[in-house]
């Protein structure tokens, strides 16, 4: 009984693999995965430089239906346990900005020939083009099944097939009906780290901006999240980090949701209605078109005014009236764009929802079927930008291995 099938061969895989390696040298470890080669999502992340954990690894970057479980989960997976990994097979690695940890190299096509060179040194073997289909559990252990017909043997099984976000890197879901097969249930998926949909007349004319504001995401009138950034303006809405981050929120397709920009936040609303007023006195004959320029993008400015109904734009800033005044500085403060979803699943990061995380032990192991095993995207944390969803990846992959080796020792 010494046999372990793992079934995706991803960030979350392989680490279990080479921790179950290291682990139990004398394991038979093989890997079945759906695509030609392995790893193929990490060369993507980091735009390319993979952004592999963070030095704040803490609850609050993280979304599940489940934040109790998620928070004890969490607390054996701190930042260094990522880091001692990759220096267990020779990868060094260097902080940036907001804490995010790259390799030293700066290049994902090394973090995955690092983790190639493991696979080998220990001795794992690897299927590609092995779509796993079904599996099953009795006494004797597991039988996986390929789409092909061929079955594999295991004493051990860890599902590491990941989500339903980026399906052109091998992820269309597949993993859920296989954890389903094994007694698991899972919360609605919804992608994540995704531009937002919004219904907006003025976008159009905007596509290409980058403004940095205030961004806060409402459902109904209550404020679920805030983000401080760079948002990309586009034709169908927001894009940028803030935006990405705040879709992490939106996990109720029904729910009546609207983003607010704030397009001053370094200034009170007095404080901007002050300088607007001021601005009026010193030039009362400038148009509306150019009274604020200096201060603001050019066709932001028309665009907020338009919303406002400010029109002609040939108009004196000195006709404002006191409550138009107030409607642009407070259109300024809080440009309210309605949010009707998000792009498709092939523009998404991650997928929220998953597997329930109280369906699992704290070694990752399934509290509804001995031997098995769960790790990475297919459970239900969704991370932000910034590193925090391959951490959960590699963690959890590890533990899953260590678990597993020990299992069929
Ligand atoms: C463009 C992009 C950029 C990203 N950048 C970052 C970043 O910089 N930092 C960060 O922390 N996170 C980033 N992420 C998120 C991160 O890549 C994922 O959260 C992480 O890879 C999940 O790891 P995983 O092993 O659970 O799943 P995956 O890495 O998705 O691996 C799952 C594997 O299982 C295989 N598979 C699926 N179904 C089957 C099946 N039925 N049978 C066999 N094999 C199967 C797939 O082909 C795949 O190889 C990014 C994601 C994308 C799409």
């Amino acid at each position: 009984m010494n046999r372990l099938l793992i079934i995706g061969g991803g960030a979350a895989g392989m680490a279990a693999a080479i921790r179950a390696a290291q682990t139990n040298p004398e394991a038979q470890i093989t890997i079945l995965e759906g695509l030609d080669r392995v790893g193929k999502k990490i060369l993507a992340t980091g735009n390319g430089r993979c952004n592999l954990t963070n030095a704040y690894i803490t609850p609050e970057h993280y979304h599940s239906q489940d934040p109790a479980r998620l928070e004890q989960l969490l607390s054996r997976m701190d930042t260094q346990r990522t880091l001692t990994f990759f220096q267990s097979i020779g990868l060094y690695c260097m902080e940036e900005d907001m804490g995010r940890i790259y390799p030293y190299c700066k290049q994902a096509a090394m973090v995955l020939d690092i983790l190639l060179l493991a696979l080998q040194r220990y001795h794992i073997h690897v299927v590609c083009n092995c779509r796993v289909t079904d599996i099953t559990a009795s006494k004797k252990g597991f039988t996986v099944t390929a789409e092909n017909g061929t079955t594999y043997r295991g004493d051990a099984v860890i599902l590491t097939a990941g989500g339903r976000a980026a399906p052109k890197q091998g992820t269309s879901g597949t993993s859920y009906p296989l954890a389903v097969k094994m007694g698991h249930r899972y919360a609605r998926l919804y992608p994540c780290l995704v531009p937002l949909q919004c219904r907006s007349n003025v976008l159009k004319g905007l596509k290409g901006i980058r403004v940095t504001c205030h961004t806060a995401l409402y459902r109904g009138k209550q404020k679920l999240s805030e983000e401080l950034g760079e948002i990309q303006l586009t034709d169908y809405g927001l894009s940028g980090i803030p935006a990405l981050q705040l879709s992490c929120w939106m996990d109720n397709k029904d729910a009546d949701y609207t983003a607010r920009l704030d397009l001053f936040p370094d200034w009170s609303y007095d404080d901007l209605r002050s300088l607007i007023q001021q601005r009026i006195r010193e030039f009362p004959n400038e148009p509306l078109a150019t009274f604020l320029l200096g201060l603001i993008h050019k066709k932001i400015l028309y665009a907020v005014c338009k919303t406002c109904s400010l029109e002609p734009l040939s108009r004196t800033a000195g006709s404002l009236s006191r409550q138009e005044m107030d409607l642009l500085v407070s259109t300024l403060k809080g440009w309210k764009f309605p949010v009707t979803g998000t792009l498709s699943w092939d523009h998404a990061q991650v997928t929220g929802g998953g597997v329930f995380l109280q369906e699992i032990n704290d070694d990752f192991s399934s509290r509804r079927q001995p031997g098995f095993y769960l790790a990475g995207e297919v459970l239900d944390v969704a991370g932000d930008c910034g590193g925090y969803n391959l951490h959960w990846a590699w963690c959890s992959g590890m533990a899953a291995g260590e678990a597993a080796a020990q299992w069929i020792q």
